[in-house]
């Protein structure tokens, strides 16, 4: 009985020796991940986790419908569960089925691009999603599956998917001035662009991930090609370039042409991308703070590193109403806009929501000017009466 004792006790200390070697482990990795570098980490690239520990959800026909609209309200969602809902779009839109897409491929794929947002304030998995879950409702509110061919859905929505991959939380303007690797590597060219896709085609590039495996060489040369120029396009210092090319298009907008399909897609992913104001003031709002909060990190470490500061970026200078009132008044609404000459139909779900958001800063931002000036008389008054 005591030998058996003895030897049960033993078997414990090993266990717990086991384990604490276990703990020291996950300490070093959860520790090098802190400092990780930009570039610098392939294994995160691969699939961490089985797929068995993958919860299986069904999908409510209420979420359901709520998924093929902007209003839908991505705050209410758990990562895991938004991984659901962008499985069930793929499988929905026919894609799956239509390019026998392996189901475990496509779930696996998804979990290593959510492993693959970092988590920061703004650019993050659920901003994945929210710019994913809007190209899903123009695809099914534009009727595009009747303009498009099923392999530009799959473009469309996957490059919705990669498009901000591995994003540091500090944009192109950072990377230049700050001669960080990303800038270096891609010449500061889109630095930040050129690396979501180039992670993007990483994570392809591994076999168990790789949701294209069906297709011959010729397809996903046009599937990879079309799928950067995508990326690319989601690069905000091409707005201009990008809209005039669509605008002079858009009059006379001929389906048949290569050329013109391109430039649409290239709007649809831009709109997506930037679609928060489209979506309720609850759902919205919210994205402001967080855009904001990530912008004040750079500003910050800018102005630490004697580095240029974008006054938008600037927390001294930029109020949640500033910043919302140009933005939605000379890019958004005038990219849906010009959107509606082809799809009609978004006036009233995309557009006018654009305009109600504009009116309602403009008002705060009304409120916030009179608060100020009624401050700064207040002050003055103070002062004077103190002399
Ligand atoms: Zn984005």
């Amino acid at each position: 009985m005591l030998e058996k004792r003895v030897e049960l006790d033993a078997m414990k200390v090993v266990e717990i020796e086991k384990c604490r070697s276990d703990i020291k482990k996950l300490r070093g990795e959860i520790a090098s991940q802190k400092h990780r570098n930009f570039i610098d980490d392939n294994n995160k690239r691969t699939p961490l986790r089985d797929v068995s520990s993958y919860p299986k959800y069904l999908l409510s026909e209420e979420t359901i419908e709520a998924l093929r609209l902007p209003t839908f309200d991505a705050w209410q969602w758990e990562p895991s569960e938004m991984l659901i809902c962008l499985e069930f779009m793929y499988h929905d839109l026919g894609l799956v089925q239509d390019f026998s897409i392996n189901p475990i491929t496509l779930k696996k794929w998804l979990i290593c691009i959510r492993d693959n947002y970092r988590n920061i304030p703004f650019h993050n998995f659920r901003h994945c999603f929210c710019v994913t879950q809007m190209m899903y409702s123009m695809i099914g509110l534009c009727s595009l599956q009747e303009k498009f061919t099923q392999v530009e859905i799959l473009i469309l929505m996957t490059a919705a998917v990669c498009h901000d991959l591995d994003h540091p939380g500090f944009n192109n303007k950072y990377q230049i001035n700050a001669r960080t690797e990303l800038a270096v590597r891609y010449n500061d060219v889109s630095p930040l662009e050129n690396h979501h896709c180039a992670v993007a085609f990483q994570i392809f590039s591994q076999p168990e991930c790789n949701i294209f495996s069906s297709f011959d060489p010729e397809t996903f040369k046009k599937i990879r090609q079309e799928t950067i120029a995508l990326i690319l396009a989601t690069d905000m210092s091409r707005h201009t370039e990008i809209m005039d090319t669509f605008t002079q298009k858009v009059n006379n907008f001929d389906s048949t042409d290569a050329e013109h399909i391109t430039c649409l897609k290239m709007v649809l992913i831009k709109c997506c991308d930037i679609s928060n104001e489209v979506r309720p003031r609850e759902v919205a709002e919210p994205w402001v703070d967080r855009l904001l909060e990530e912008y004040f990190m750079q500003s910050d470490r800018e102005k630490a590193e004697g580095l240029p500061v974008a006054p938008f970026m600037d927390r001294e200078k930029v109020t949640k109403p500033s910043a919302q009132v140009d933005f939605i008044t000379f890019i958004l609404i005038p990219m849906f806009e010009a959107v509606v000459k082809l799809f009609p139909q978004i006036e009233e779900v995309m557009v006018q929501p654009l305009r109600e958001a504009r009116d309602r800063y403009e008002a705060l931002k009304h409120i916030n000017g009179t608060i100020n000036e009624v401050q700064k008389k207040k002050s003055e008054n103070l002062n004077m009466g103190g002399k």
